[in-house]
């Protein structure tokens, strides 16, 4: 089959490669709905990640089941599933505790952004729907097996309570996907800081009450501004710079929670700051496990649309553009049409 292939920064090839086949007895082998490009998978594909060799990209999917190895008895072929980034058994104390990105069997997908994809752990990984879904759901089906599951993890992470007043920091689709969660949750208000005007509206639209276009100090006092000199009750840092994270605790209040969910590329703490400001951070690869049932639902009903995020939809066959699209900021989140 045809697949992508990152073969080094800036070098995304649309080439042949083996399909995928059952390896163990715990494998499911699905035939993608659609695939996705992750925000993620620029750090490699702009250099700033090391790779060791070639690396099969995707770690986003829904499906159908095609094969599924002798062990595994929660998914069968024919069924609609949607799966997390992060391959979990589900049965360890980790994954008990509601920390499936922990697992200690984890692993995480890769892969995807291919018309067939292996899913190890498919027992503890995969969820399927009563039945397939009809097809203007896929999108936000996708968008739940990781930048909606990574953006309410956020939320949920920085304890996001009914009438909260929370800040999002970035504006790229984990962001939004945190201003739909914290809307979810029942903030009271959320505060969005963007700079773009489309992003903007997009967080408005999933329920945003303020903007901030300011970063760094005048980012902070404009946050203060708007929290009567308080600061946020909870802050969702969905972006992993020093910058971002500093902006992230310095919007927090006392006793406030910062849910961390972008991957920290370059960002040190230091020990005094952090110990004045009182803030507790809870973080790190989201548990999309754990939420898999409630978020599926919530688009199964209609009441979310997390779909929204994609605009930018292509064949896969044109991957290396839809790359290049978000590299160059054109597009918040690619989706490949399988
Ligand atoms: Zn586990």
């Amino acid at each position: 089959m045809l697949a992508t292939v990152l073969h080094g920064p800036g070098d995304v090839r649309f080439e042949h490669v083996e399909e995928p086949r059952i390896l163990l007895p715990t494998d499911a082998i699905i035939k993608l709905s659609a695939s996705c490009i992750c925000g993620s998978d620029l750090w490699p594909y702009r250099g700033l990640q090391p790779m060791n060799g070639p690396a099969h990209m995707g770690h986003e999917y829904c499906g159908i089941v095609v094969d599924v190895g002798s062990d595994v008895t929660t998914v069968k072929p024919g069924q609609f599933v949607v799966g997390s980034f992060c391959l979990s058994d589900n049965t360890c104390p980790h994954c008990q505790h509601g920390f499936q990105s922990s697992c200690v069997q984890r692993e995480f997908m890769s892969g995807a952004q291919a018309p067939y994809a292996r899913v190890p752990l498919a027992d503890g990984t995969l969820v399927a729907t009563p039945e397939v879904p009809p097809e203007d759901l896929i999108p936000s089906l996708l968008a739940v097996s990781d930048v909606l599951g990574t953006g309410w993890y956020a939320a949920d992470a920085a304890r996001v309570q009914p009438g909260s007043t929370v800040v999002v920091v970035g504006d790229g689709a984990v962001g939004l996907m945190g201003v739909l969660s914290a809307k979810q949750m029942g903030a009271g208000r959320i505060i969005a800081m963007s700079r773009h005007k489309h992003r903007q509206e997009l967080a408005l639209e999933y329920g945003a009450t303020d903007i901030v276009t300011e970063r760094g100090e005048a980012g902070v006092a404009q946050i203060k501004a708007l929290t009567g000199g308080v600061g946020a009750d909870s802050v969702l840092e969905c972006v992993g710079t020093q910058e971002s994270m500093r902006q992230a605790l310095q919007s927090a209040r006392p006793g406030a929670m910062v849910g961390y969910v972008g991957v920290p590329h370059g960002v040190e703490f230091d020990g005094q700051s952090l110990f004045f400001a009182q803030v507790g951070m809870l973080g790190g690869p989201a548990p999309v496990r754990r939420f898999l049932p409630h978020l599926m639902d919530l688009v199964l009903t209609r009441k979310i649309n997390p779909g929204k995020v994609f605009d930018l939809a292509i064949p896969l066959a044109d991957v290396a553009e839809g790359y290049r699209a978000m590299d160059e900021r054109r597009a918040i989140k690619t989706l490949l049409r399988v």
